[in-house]
């Protein structure tokens, strides 16, 4: 879908819209140094900069290997500190410095394009002699070249979370843990060559409001004259060098949305209610837990979905027992008088942080993720679990497992949380004693036995993401396969009717957490399946609760009917947009 076409100076870029809203600003390109190197021009009166720049970089790639040198001395890697020392050589080489000024100053262009080229020459002479030795000095070489390329590129390549100034970011992906450091108050937008929209990266810009295209093949920016940019995160248009007249066009639709938006907030105090009574829960899924602020604002019915690992994604260390029960503690009285579902760790799939004892798995999304990594990993399990019980002395909450395939593991977490109450009242901790236990409803296995798995807990909740990535045998995070990932496939209506339908017979409530039950396409029919309870990215709430005022559970019914009787997802999203236009509202989510 990337479509470029040139008004003047202006340049359109079609993408993808994961996210809505509408940004315009300066980008930021956000890089990791195996990307491509952009290449552009400096003029003669800045090369000095570059040059100096360039032995900035060598200084401090060199204080990078001296401290490293330092530690692998005292911890007695002998052989990692003999690589290093050659690493060290190598940036004193002529090769490294006097070559590489030579050729920015005869150029002209920019220090990391000029260096990475003569290294690229460097390094095919290298790869042409098949000696060992030699072979083995290359891979130091591309090894003290990529750090360079790293110090070259800091400017861009940074923490998402201390970016200060009001920034578009530019990415080619991004991972769950960079948008988790974003900081909404100066990220305007992201724009990615790469993502897809339930991915857990477009999951946090959504939950933080900030607007998202993706799959766009944007050109590389100079870095010392950035060009305007406007995103419109409701039709994956990217505009860069915008005209006057565009401009102002979209500065009028900005201030319209924020109108929009100022409106709905209005409804917070309202019940969550279709015309014709069917009351609807409507809660937040949160990630960070500096989100809690906002939800009043948003008027969520409590926290559906707290997802737990986002505690540690964007750090280094783990989080202790006692810095979990405040968090959970403090979520817990944030929302008083409304309950809180805290889920357990969800690490792996594309969620890895610095902690996955098997991180390089070939399969990671249908490998040791989720509940089966908390079965493993006992003590960190545990630790969670006495967080969770000793926070559920504070206030409503209850415990959902990610990743359910089928009974035995719900059983052993089980079990483990008995363990964990047992040692807990030996101790004389308070706890609420009959705090409730959910499933997620996620893989196919767990969709198709939810009356035995609902017979053993007492709440079930549909993670559509993962449910429509399992069933479909798609991956979510991929955007060049999302022609396949439906949620509107017969067999996901059908999966989410067989778990609503049983949950209501053995009694459990039944939530929708994934990103559909906040797609405005789909909440009628949600409703019509027999949902009672949305979990959604707080921005959403408010949208969200306008579109269940505005429906009729007995139109809702019949439109579900009439929908499981079709044949392929496009049939239903056709028969979904028609009777969303019938509503007649606005909205500012296409
Ligand atoms: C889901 O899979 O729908 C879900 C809510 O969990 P997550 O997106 O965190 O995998
Ligand atoms: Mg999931």
């Amino acid at each position: 879908m990337n479509e470029t076409s040139s008004h003047s100076q202006e340049i359109h870029i079609a993408g993808f819209p994961i996210c809505p809203g509408i940004a315009i600003g300066k980008p930021f390109f956000f890089s990791v140094v195996d990307e491509k190197i952009p290449e552009f021009s400096v003029p003669d009166e800045e090369i000095d900069k570059e040059v100096a720049r360039y032995y900035k970089a060598l200084r401090n790639s060199q204080k990078d290997l001296l401290s490293l040198k330092k530690r692998l001395q005292t911890e007695g890697g002998s052989e990692a500190v003999a690589i290093l020392s050659s690493h060290l050589e190598i940036i004193h080489d002529p090769l490294m410095t006097e070559k590489v000024e030579e050729a920015i100053r005869s150029k002209g262009k920019n220090t990391e394009y000029v260096f990475k080229m003569v290294m690229g020459e460097y390094e095919q002479r290298f790869s042409k002699i098949t000696d060992q030795f030699f072979r083995e000095r290359l891979k130091d070489f591309q090894d003290i070249s990529r750090r360079i390329i790293g110090h070259l590129r800091k400017r861009e390549k940074s923490s998402l979370g201390s970016i200060s100034s009001r920034s578009i970011i530019f990415a080619h992906e991004l991972a769950p843990s960079d948008t988790a450091e974003a900081n909404s108050d100066f990220i305007e937008a992201f724009v990615t060559r790469s993502s897809a929209e339930t991915s857990h990266v477009a999951i946090m810009a959504r939950s933080k409001g900030i607007p998202f295209v993706s799959n766009v093949d944007f050109p590389e920016f100079s870095l010392t004259q950035p060009p305007l940019v406007i995103v419109d995160g409701r039709t994956g248009q990217v505009i860069i060098h915008p005209s006057k007249e565009t401009l102002q066009e979209y500065k009028q639709e900005k201030k319209k949305l924020r109108i929009i938006v100022k409106e709905l907030q209005k409804s917070t105090f309202l019940e969550t209610e279709t015309i014709d009574g069917y009351r609807t829960r409507l809660s937040a899924n949160i990630e960070m837990f500096n989100e809690l602020d906002a939800l009043q604002q948003y008027g969520s019915e409590g926290i559906g979905l707290f997802r737990s690992e986002y505690l540690f994604l964007a750090r280094d260390a783990f989080p202790s027992e006692e810095e979990q029960f405040l968090v959970y503690r403090n979520i817990v009285e944030k929302v008083e008088g409304h309950p809180s579902v805290i889920r357990t760790f969800d690490i792996g799939g594309d969620k890895f942080g610095n902690f996955h004892p098997s991180r390089y798995e070939k399969n990671p999304f249908l490998g040791c993720r989720g509940i089966r990594l908390m079965l493993k990993e006992k003590t960190i399990f545990k630790a969670q679990i006495r967080a969770i019980l000793r926070a559920s002395a504070f206030g409503e909450v209850s415990i959902l497992f990610p990743m359910i395939s089928g009974v035995p593991e719900l059983r052993e977490a089980k079990a483990i949380m008995d363990e964990v109450k047992a040692e807990l009242s030996a101790k004389g901790i308070p706890f609420a004693r009959n705090i409730p236990i959910g499933c997620m409803i996620e893989v196919p296995s767990a969709a198709v036995t939810c009356d035995i798995l609902a017979k053993e807990c007492d709440f079930l909740s549909i993670g559509t993401n993962d449910l429509v990535q399992y069933s479909m045998a798609v991956d979510r995070g991929n955007p060049h396969m999302s022609y396949l990932y439906t949620p509107t496939h017969p067999s996901i209506l059908r999966l989410i009717k067989m778990v609503v339908q049983e949950g209501n017979r053995a009694n459990r409530p039944v939530s929708v957490c994934g990103e559909i039950a906040a797609a405005p396409h789909f909440i009628a029919l949600l409703l019509g399946l027999g949902v009672h309870e949305l979990s959604v990215a707080s921005p959403y709430l408010p949208i969200v609760k306008n579109i269940i005022r505005h429906l009729s559970i007995v139109e809702a019914t019949q439109l579900a009917d009439d929908v499981l009787s079709l044949s392929t997802a496009e049939e239903v999203d056709k028969v979904l947009a028609k009777a969303y236009q019938s509503l007649n509202l606005t909205v500012i989510t296409t």
